[in-house]
């Protein structure tokens, strides 16, 4: 630890020890037989991680907006209706991409830090045919998490496409695509996946798939087409090589590491274990008086929490904070950046990384001269361990 920094924004995060060796060793041919078999296994192991045993895994190069894009660009016609639920800065982008691709895109509005509720939804799904809706899982400008769950039983009602992006949520948030019926949910690889950036990764059921193959229009981006990416990844799932863009082998290694961690933790030990950090790091904080962006407890997010700077703290606090050991991250919603900061606890955090970051918060904010019982959020989230 000497000397470490530890990185809790809510990505990149910390990656392990063995995803990171697999960034250095020398760089396989994508048509070798040793990467075709590790790309094979990391693509059916996506589907152990999504909970989605007949969804159609893809894992590009790329960030995280490649797979908003890889969503919206594969399922979308010109003039297609499209619902988003608004959640923050990132649910506003999915609507941008969505409109690039020619849907009509309606909002369900929500105020900053909260979420429309699903009866909201259900009403809009019943009043005007949509072909897809868009939700958020985690908005990472706010640290509200939505439930997919609900909202797609909801559209399940209306027969709508079910969009879920899960950049801040897969592999730390309960996500069961499959038995919610959830039909696209996307991630990249530097948040809870727990892989250094570079990989957009998505899961399309099979009722998404047939909507690509039945359309009347081609998809207006080249890179982004399933139509190229689907012989790909089918084809290293059969242990073949196939070609269109050149994978991004390393990553890839690291993906297949990852993701074999992930399953051998358990998806259920893996959601579990997300909670109860995100609750001893909400109880270490509320200790000291702070105060959270998401406007009611159980929206909360477990990847991700957004605590206000408390009276007569600023962002300036956050180079403290990083000097006493923990980088975090400032505010992302426009309209409220300067009075909240936020912290990333996904992928493999644990207590030690919950305690040490709670640490260097309280020295950071003592340094800023906020006045609290230095040691009390550590304290307070030690207490909470020990109900876990
Ligand atoms: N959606 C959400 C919820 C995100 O948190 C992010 C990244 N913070 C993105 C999309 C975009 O991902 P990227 O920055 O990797 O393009």
């Amino acid at each position: 630890m000497r000397g470490k920094r530890l990185l809790m924004i809510p990505g990149p995060i910390e990656f392990t020890d063995e995803v990171l060796s697999e960034m250095a060793v020398p760089t396989l041919s994508h048509v070798d037989p040793e990467f075709i078999e590790l790309f094979g296994q990391a693509l059916e192991r996506m589907r152990g991680v999504w909970l989605a045993p007949h969804g159609q895994p893809f894992a590009i190069a790329g960030s995280g907006t490649l797979a908003m894009e890889l969503a919206a660009a594969n399922i979308t016609e010109p003039g297609d209706n499209v619902l988003i639920v608004h959640t923050g800065y990132f649910s506003d982008r999915m609507a941008d991409i969505f409109r690039l691709h020619g849907a009509n895109v309606d909002v369900v509005p929500s105020a900053v830090g909260d979420l429309p509720q699903v009866e909201a939804v259900r009403a809009q799904l019943k009043a005007k045919r949509y072909k897809t809706i868009s939700i958020t899982h985690v908005d990472t400008s706010t640290g509200a998490r939505a439930d997919i769950k609900a909202f797609a039983a909801a559209a399940a009602e209306t027969n709508t496409l079910v969009v879920v992006d899960g950049v801040c949520a897969v592999a730390g948030e309960e996500l069961r695509m499959e038995d919610w019926g959830v039909d696209i949910a996307f991630t990249a690889s530097q948040k809870a996946v727990g892989v250094p950036p570079g990989l957009a990764l998505l899961v399309a059921s099979q009722r998404a798939l047939a909507v690509h193959r039945a359309r009347r229009s081609t998809v207006r981006a080249y890179y982004c087409d399933w139509k190229n990416w689907l012989p790909v990844m089918e084809a290293y799932e059969a242990r073949r090589a196939a070609y269109f863009g050149t994978p991004a082998v390393n990553l890839v290694r690291a993906l297949n590491v990852s993701l074999g961690q992930i399953l051998a933790e358990g998806m259920e030990a893996r959601f579990a274990r997300h909670a109860r950090n995100a609750r001893a790091l909400r109880a270490g904080l509320s200790a000291i008086g702070l105060t959270f962006l998401p406007v009611r407890e159980e929206i909360y997010a477990n990847t991700l929490t957004a605590p206000y700077y408390p009276d007569g703290i600023d962002a300036t606090v956050l180079a403290k904070i990083a000097e006493e050991g923990a980088m975090l991250a400032g505010g992302l919603y426009p309209s409220i950046k300067t009075k909240y900061f936020r912290i990333g606890h996904m992928g493999m955090s644990d207590k030690s990384e919950i305690l040490a970051t709670l640490g260097a918060i309280e020295r950071g904010l003592a340094r800023a001269g906020y006045s609290f019982p230095i040691g009390a959020a550590v304290a307070a989230a030690q207490s909470e361990y020990k109900k876990a």
